[in-house]
């Protein structure tokens, strides 16, 4: 069975306001095709019969589950990256560990934590074939070897495990994918003329490709949370509908037989571009597949912490 790991970073479930959730403002007919046709916000999940129970149910489709995630973790502040994909990799309340939420880049107390078990080494140890998809460019490495550039959680937690990066040979190999999916970015920002381009919906296709080739890929898309923080409501609404397109191509590909998609983030911020910050909504977990196999997925989710036990288990049921 295969697990497809999509990191969101920056993506909440907001109120079903279009003057300040692009969410609610544009149409993306993937994704909300995954929702029985409602749009990606928290008013579209069911709420308990209940009105005194303060939380979401999640929302079943033909085709995905939709349920909301807790990131604040009991702890004051807002969440943010280091420590929100920490918890996502590790399954430990982190910030309740250390006292604080904390980012971008994890600091020594997170990055500990990284160091030590998290899910590439986890499934790497059960002998599971496990990368990360994204492809960094030249410059990014001798950043790095230089010391001027810190891992974030995901890549420190990738080599950690002993895994390689994707490099630019991948991405022309056609056996990883830019950051922005298509390419075009390479091209455009980085001064790489060569880059190969592809449309959205090849970039999705691309997705569910090199998902058939392991066992667990992941792949991290951090343009929404820069899109969060920029508060362009038309800048952003044009992200989201590149991002739908990627979608279509990796639904279109993607056999739900073959095993589970998650979309996951690690904290709110471009569902709310009323403020710079993140905020403190609850995060989706967006998980596609058949439904016997999503069932037993979600229902042990409602935290950041849940992620990597359920991967784990995912696993473990040998399915
Ligand atoms: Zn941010």
């Amino acid at each position: 069975m295969k697990f497809l790991f999509l990191f969101l970073d920056g993506v909440g479930l907001g109120v079903s306001d279009p003057l300040v959730n692009p969410f609610a403002e544009v149409q993306l007919p993937h994704l909300e095709s995954l929702l029985g046709g409602r749009p990606f916000v928290l008013d579209s999940l069911p709420i308990p019969d209940d009105p005194e129970q303060n939380y979401y149910l999640p929302l079943e489709s033909e085709r995905a589950t939709l349920v909301a995630l807790d990131a604040g973790l009991g702890v004051p502040g807002l969440p943010q990256s280091a420590t929100g994909q920490a918890v996502l990799l590790t399954g430990i309340n982190i910030p309740q560990k250390i006292g604080y939420h904390y980012g971008p880049k994890p600091n020594q107390a997170v990055a500990e934590f990284l160091r030590n078990d998290n899910l590439f080494s986890i499934l790497r140890e059960g002998s599971k074939e496990v990368a990360l998809i994204n492809a960094y460019p030249p410059r990014y490495f001798h950043g790095i070897d230089s010391g001027r550039r810190l891992f974030s959680s995901i890549p420190l937690a990738v080599t950690s495990a002993g895994i390689p990066l994707k490099t630019q040979e991948d991405l022309f190999a056609g056996k990883a994918l830019s950051a922005d999916f298509t390419g075009q970015g390479w091209r455009d920002r980085l001064g790489l003329p060569d880059t190969p381009v592809l449309t959205p919906p090849q970039a999705g296709e691309r997705m569910a490709a090199l998902a058939a080739d392991y066992d667990m890929v992941f792949f991290e898309y951090w343009l929404s949370d820069y899109a969060g923080h920029e508060q362009d409501m038309t800048a952003a609404c044009a992200l989201l509908e590149n991002f739908d397109l990627v979608l279509g191509g990796l639904l279109e590909a993607w056999d739900d037989n073959q095993g589970l998609i998650l979309i996951t983030s690690d904290h709110g911020n471009l569902e709310d571009l009323s403020t710079r910050r993140h905020t403190a909504n609850p995060v989706p977990a967006l998980v596609i597949g058949e439904p016997i196999y999503r069932r037993t997925f979600t229902s042990s989710l409602s935290n950041l912490t849940d992620v990597t036990p359920s991967i784990r288990n995912f696993f473990a049921r040998g399915i």
